[in-house]
């Protein structure tokens, strides 16, 4: 039975966005399948051939239950808005970098500390922030919007209470100015005061070179067609080309899975979700997420993709695990996952239908499985004994086994070349 508390929600002293904005159920803004169809994983066992896995469990997170509280609106800051941010333990965090724009993050507050914060959140404008990691050069960070959440009582505490589990998406990049914690009644709660950072579209940065001209131009081709200057200078800063050479890079390294699946929508969606897709290292991420531009985004993007080898390798060790031809969609977003686990840790993974140079150490279980159906087991380095991921299994389910790397644990395998890609870095 799923206890459920209700938190009065119109305690809200922040200034904020909210109702009618985009007043939509939590499943309609993670675009997921209805929840009947996890009732089929159970089912497969009794028919003789593997059935196909349902690729729309995976973002459901049934792990974390069904019974989901959704939150309408949608909090949006101003561009270069000051704002006061609640801040959730991060130590919990085994993601890269903050989350992206667009992902979505499975949530976990277990501790006492935790769900205090939590319901804080949910009370307020229930948008938190999520830091660079502590001693980061980088001072960038995401806020992340909770959908859903609902309480569970803790089964692990000789005192009873009820943590909170909860569905968020990341939605807005900031630059951290300071962080600092304040008392209030008897909880001591993390905040940080940051300042929301603009997605600046390259229509803007022509609207103010050309303003002299008393012109106003939307799009490239406009601006293209007015100036004197080679063409093929605007195509090295036309979104649409630079993602175009981009695609074909990865087309080159074989991954269709990946190509398969991209979203069609904006390009600035695009670029983050391809960001996601492919083992990029921390300072890498956090570097495309510094970027104010799209254009500058990919431009980098395009710098170091064609340096890359076919596959991923332990960061630890360097051992060769996976190669990108083997990349799996797992879910409709594709072969990358964030997920939480029991103990509120969360991980950004990658999903292989191959892998090498690994031993699983544990032995099968589907207790709070992310892919509904399948047995998970512990995956270490066979090489080094590093912690990479899991393997998980059913005999009965098409695929009838896939490797899950966590992205902090394995790093992208580059051929060394002469030139830097901080070369190619700054616009
Ligand atoms: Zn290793």
């Amino acid at each position: 039975m799923i206890l459920v508390r209700v938190l009065n929600m119109s305690d809200s002293d922040t200034d904020y966005l909210s109702a009618d904005e985009e007043s939509v159920n939590i499943d309609e803004q993670l675009d997921i399948i209805p929840v009947e169809i996890a009732s089929e994983v159970g089912e497969v066992i009794a028919h003789n051939e593997p059935v196909e896995f349902q690729r729309g469990l995976p973002d459901q997170h049934t792990y974390l239950g069904h019974e989901f509280n959704s939150i309408p609106g949608r909090v949006i800051f101003a561009d270069d808005e000051i704002v006061e941010l609640c801040i959730p333990d991060q130590s919990g965090m085994e993601t890269v970098a903050p989350p992206l724009p667009g992902q979505t993050v499975p949530l976990g507050f277990f501790t006492w500390r935790a769900r205090n914060t939590a319901a804080k959140i949910i009370q307020g404008n229930h948008t938190f922030g999520v830091l660079p990691r502590e001693g980061s050069k980088y001072k960038v960070g995401t806020t992340v919007e909770i959908l859903g959440w609902h309480e569970e009582p803790v089964d692990r505490s000789h005192i009873n209470y009820l943590g909170i589990k909860a569905i968020g998406k990341a939605r807005q990049r900031f630059e951290v100015l300071k962080t600092y914690s304040r008392r209030e009644g008897d909880n001591v709660y993390q905040f940080a005061e940051v300042k929301i950072l603009p997605e600046v579209s390259l229509s803007s940065v022509a609207n103010s070179y050309i303003s002299g001209h008393n012109l106003r131009l939307s799009k490239l081709s406009q601006l293209k067609s007015l100036s004197s200057v080679p063409s093929f200078i605007f195509d090295l800063y036309d979104p649409n080309i630079l993602m175009e050479k981009i695609k074909l890079h990865v087309k080159t390294l074989d991954g269709t899975a990946i190509l398969a699946v991209m979203p069609n929508s904006e390009i600035l969606d695009i670029c983050y979700w391809l960001i996601l897709q492919l083992p990029f290292s921390e300072e890498f991420t956090m570097e495309l997420l510094s970027m104010n531009c799209v254009v500058q985004r990919l431009r980098a993007i395009l710098s170091v993709i064609g340096k890359f080898e076919q596959g991923v390798c332990c960061k630890e060790c360097n051992s060769s695990l996976a190669v990108t031809s083997d990349s799996l969609a797992l879910s409709l977003h594709g072969p990358h996952g964030t997920f939480v686990n029991p103990g509120g840790y969360i991980h950004d993974t990658l999903t292989y239908s191959n892998a090498s140079g690994i031993d699983v150490i544990t032995s099968p279980t589907m207790e709070f499985s992310w892919f509904p159906g399948y047995n998970w087991q512990i995956m270490i380095c066979h090489s080094c004994g590093e912690h990479l991921g899991w393997k998980f299994t059913n005999k009965d389910l098409n695929p009838d086994n896939f490797f899950c790397f966590t992205k902090s644990s394995v790093s992208l395998r580059i051929t060394k070349k002469e030139d830097s890609p901080e070369n190619f870095w700054v616009m």
